[in-house]
């Protein structure tokens, strides 16, 4: 089964094409700046550049610059984001996109581009499936006591809980670490940092708390999201800067994070050069995030009962040394220490964790679009 995998942004789209007779990567590639005038495409090492209206158009590029353009598409998988209660990896329907079209306003950065694409993709390839694997699904497993929040009880009713997501990304740690480590029974604690950052706590290969919440402006600070908010804060915010309730959720969730503290970039990389280089607000900026996930580390200690594993993965978590670094610093009490070589590794799979650590440090670098693929394939063959 040939399946293409998309991955989208509200201005972004990108894809990788499995076969999935040996779980082969055929292509990959994608488009940015969708909507302007100078639009990028790339697959594999071929280029084009351009107007790109919208993500239609960007998919006709990419399937057009397929090694093989004629190659048999036989499935699409998604890796969508938030379809409320519809969970796990679905059928994409009239109801699924129904379902996603009414979180859109919960998940304003994810839901409308890939209800988009979806559209876009029936109109081209009329004939092919397609399935949405949420990435609430991997989360399921998180008992009660960690999703519900202490609210009147018909909102909890109405589904005003805590989610979970980045599912993909954590289950693919789940089951690469086992692999790995020749160990199901794990206790892994998975740190995806990277442009949108959350932390699992995994036991025997399920998840069992996430730091995301309700929608994936929470948890962990962001390039440019908030994460965790105290809403009350808000009836000093509206005043003061004249803003409605919903500007002020759009200014947390475009020009937060990384971005709203270090006031330089949403780019981790930036704020890194920036504090290099003495800027006070880019120091914060990095110190905010490392304790943002200490924070959850150290929950997720008490959650697991300690750790076997601590993973680092996403664009941050896999490449910058300097924030495993901070991450792990006084945390020998926990058992947890780092070796300062080996961490100054970037990209690929290692162990950075000190030969004496009781704790394994390892970075992982994530593949969620395999995992996408692999229940995209497991829906079809179920007949779903
Ligand atoms: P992702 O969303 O997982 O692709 O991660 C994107 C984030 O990873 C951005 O903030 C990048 O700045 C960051 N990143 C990528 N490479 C590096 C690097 N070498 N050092 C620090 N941060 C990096």
């Amino acid at each position: 089964m040939i399946v293409l995998v998309s991955n989208i942004g509200s201005t972004s789209f990108k894809f990788r094409l499995y076969d999935m007779n040996g779980e082969r990567e055929l292509a990959r590639g994608g488009a940015e700046r969708i909507g302007s005038d100078n639009a990028a495409v790339k697959v594999g090492d071929k280029a084009w550049t351009g107007g790109l209206a919208d993500h239609g158009e960007a998919i006709d590029h990419c399937l057009r610059l397929l090694p093989d353009p004629n190659v048999k598409i036989d499935a699409i998988g998604f890796k969508a984001v938030h379809g409320g209660a519809i969970s796990g990896a679905v059928r994409v329907t009239e109801e699924v996109i129904r379902t996603m079209t009414e979180f859109f306003d919960i998940a304003p950065a994810h839901n409308p581009p890939y209800v988009a694409a979806m559209k876009a993709f029936a109109a081209r390839l009329p004939k092919v499936p397609q399935v949405a694997a949420f990435e609430t699904a991997f989360h399921q497993t998180i008992p009660a006591s960690r999703t519900t929040y202490g609210v009147p009880w018909e909102w909890t009713q109405a589904g005003v809980r805590r989610y979970g997501f980045h599912g993909a990304s954590h289950r693919y740690i789940a089951v690469r670490s086992a692999e790995l480590l020749g160990c199901k029974d794990l206790r892994v604690i998975s740190c995806h940092v990277g442009g949108s950052s959350s932390i699992c706590a995994i036991e025997g290969g399920k998840s069992v708390a996430n730091s995301f919440a309700t929608t994936p402006q929470s948890g962990l600070i962001h390039n440019n999201r908030v994460g965790d908010f105290d809403p009350y804060a808000l009836l000093k915010v509206l005043p003061a800067f004249e803003l409605t309730f919903e500007q002020a959720l759009q200014e947390m969730a475009k020009k937060g994070g990384l971005l709203g503290i270090s006031g330089v970039s949403n780019d981790h990389r930036d704020v890194e050069q920036a504090a290099a280089q003495g800027n006070e607000r880019a120091k914060l900026a990095l110190d905010v995030l490392v304790e943002s996930v200490r924070h959850y580390v150290g929950a997720y200690l008490a959650v697991l009962n300690g750790a076997d594993l601590i993973v680092f993965t996403g664009g941050i978590g896999e490449n910058s040394a300097a924030f495993r670094e901070a991450v792990c610093a006084r945390m020998d009490y926990a058992g947890i220490k780092l070796d300062l070589l080996k961490n100054k590794t970037r990209g690929k799979e290692e162990t950075i964790s000190a030969d004496d650590s009781r704790v394994r440090i390892m970075v992982i670098p994530t593949n969620e679009e395999l995992i996408v693929a692999r229940q995209t394939q497991d829906v079809l063959a179920g007949g779903n």
